[in-house]
C-alpha cells in the first residue's frame, strides 16, 4: 500500500473495488486503516448497533496530540449500483477509461476520501511526519442509510474519550459543474409528517349518513401548499413543503372511506426551528379546518436540523485554498439535501468541499482523474494554510 501512499488515484481505485453498499464495510475501512496506520495515525475501528438496524463499522484515526485539530470527515459506504449491466464499466471494478475513473462511490465519496488521505500523507512527509496540531479522519459506514450507527455515534464516542475538534472539512460532492465552483457552508433541515383527516365511513349513495374525509384532506392540503413557509433568508432559499403521497387505500367503489392521509416532507431554512415549524404548519391547518375538519399531523422523528457555518478565518482558509488551486471564486451555497454535517456542526464549525456531484447515485458514477489530482492539491493547500 505504501508504494502508492500519496497517490489519490491508486487509493481511490482500491476503495472503489470494495463493495461497501450500506451497511457493508466491504473492505473499504480496512484500506483506510492500513494507509493511515502506515503514516503514523492511531486508528480505531468500532462497530455501532441499535435495535432494529444493521450493525455498522466505522473508523476514527488521529495523528498529533495538540491544537488546532482539523477533522476530515466522510463515509465509505455507497448506494447500491442497480443493475450492473447498465454500467459501461463494472460498478466495483475501479476501471480507468480515457482519463476517467468509474465506480460506485467515485464522487460520493470515496474519491474525496482518497484525495484527503493522499494530501495528508504528502503534507506529513513534507513536515517531518507530524502536523503542528492534530489531523483526524472520522469515517462513517452508514451515511447513505438511516445514519444512526455512523457519524452521530462516532462523534459521541470521540467526545466521551475527550477528543476536541476545532474545525471540520466534509468531502461531500457539492461542486455543480466545475471543481471549485461551490463551497457548502450550510444545509436545510428536513422534517417528515403525515396529515390525517378522520371522517365517517358510509355508502357512497347516502353521503348524508357519512362524512367524507377526502373533502377535508384536500382543503387542508391546498391551504398548506398555497402559502410559502417563508420568503427565504439571507443565507437560504425559501423553505418548502412538498406532499409526496396521498393514502386512502380504499379498493371499494361504493364506500366513503373513514380516514384519509397525506404524507409530506419539509425542507426548512434558518427562519425556523423544529418546534416553530410544527407550530406554523399546525396553525395553518387549524385555520383551514375552521373547526369543521377532524385532523391531526403525525410528525416523524427527525435528526436533520438546519445548520449554517458563519464565515470565519477557517472558512477563509478553505475558500482561499479552493480559489488558489482551481482559479475559481467558489459560490457559498446552502442548497441540496442533508449530510452528516448536521451532526458535526454540534461539535465544531464544518465546511463541505469535495468533487462534482453530477454523477452521484447515478449509473456510471465517475470522476476525471484530473479532478482527483486537483482536489488533492486543494486539501493539501488547506492543510498548509490551516497549520500555517
Ligand atoms: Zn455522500
Amino acid at each position: 500500500m505504501n508504494s502508492h501512499a500519496a497517490d489519490p488515484v491508486a487509493i481511490a481505485r482500491d476503495l472503489l473495488r470494495c463493495p461497501s453498499v450500506t451497511p457493508a464495510e466491504g473492505g473499504a475501512l480496512s484500506i483506510v486503516e492500513s494507509v493511515l496506520k502506515g503514516a503514523g495515525f492511531s486508528v480505531h475501528r468500532m462497530t455501532f448497533s441499535e435495535p432494529g438496524t444493521a450493525d455498522v463499522e466505522n473508523l476514527y484515526a488521529r495523528i498529533g496530540t495538540g491544537a488546532p485539530h482539523l477533522m476530515f470527515a466522510g463515509h465509505t459506504d455507497v448506494v447500491p449500483p442497480g443493475d450492473p449491466k447498465t454500467w459501461s464499466h463494472a460498478p466495483f471494478s475501479g476501471d480507468i477509461d480515457d482519463g476517467v475513473l468509474y465506480g460506485r462511490g467515485a464522487v460520493d465519496m470515496k474519491g474525496a476520501i482518497a484525495c484527503k488521505i493522499a494530501a495528508t500523507l504528502d503534507y506529513l512527509a513534507a513536515n517531518g511526519g507530524k502536523p503542528r496540531g492534530s489531523i483526524s479522519f472520522l469515517i462513517a459506514g452508514d451515511e447513505e442509510g438511516i445514519a444512526v450507527n455512523g457519524t452521530v455515534k462516532l462523534l459521541t464516542w470521540a467526545a466521551e474519550r475527550g477528543e476536541k475538534f476545532d474545525h471540520c472539512v466534509l468531502g461531500e460532492p457539492g461542486n455543480v459543474e466545475a471543481l471549485g465552483d461551490t463551497v457548502k457552508l450550510g444545509r436545510r433541515g428536513s422534517q417528515n409528517g403525515v396529515l390525517v383527516v378522520t371522517g365517517k365511513q358510509g355508502h357512497v349513495a347516502y353521503p348524508h349518513r357519512a362524512d367524507n374525509p377526502v373533502r377535508g384532506l384536500v382543503k387542508l392540503m391546498s391551504a398548506l401548499m398555497d402559502e410559502p413557509l417563508d420568503a427565504g433568508s439571507a443565507k437560504f432559499d425559501p423553505s418548502n413543503l412538498e406532499f409526496t403521497s396521498i393514502d386512502i387505500g380504499n379498493p371499494t367503489v361504493n364506500l366513503i372511506p373513514g380516514e384519509a392521509r397525506a404524507r409530506f416532507n419539509i425542507r426548512f431554512n434558518d427562519c425556523h426551528s423544529f418546534a416553530s415549524l410544527k407550530t406554523l404548519v399546525e396553525q395553518r391547518a387549524a385555520k383551514a379546518a375552521a373547526g369543521l375538519v377532524r385532523w391531526r399531523i403525525d410528525w416523524e422523528p427527525s435528526n436533520a436540523d438546519v445548520f449554517y457555518t458563519e464565515p470565519s478565518p477557517f472558512t477563509d482558509v478553505v475558500i482561499g485554498a479552493v480559489a488558489e488551486v482551481t482559479g475559481r471564486k467558489p459560490k457559498l451555497s446552502t442548497s441540496g439535501g442533508t449530510s452528516d454535517a448536521r451532526f458535526i456542526k454540534d461539535y465544531c464549525p464544518v465546511v463541505e468541499f469535495g468533487l462534482i456531484g453530477t454523477t452521484m447515485h447515478a449509473t456510471d458514477e465517475r470522476v476525471p482523474v484530473a479532478d482527483l489530482v486537483t482536489l488533492t492539491k486543494v486539501y493539501r493547500r488547506i492543510l498548509e494554510k490551516y497549520f500555517g
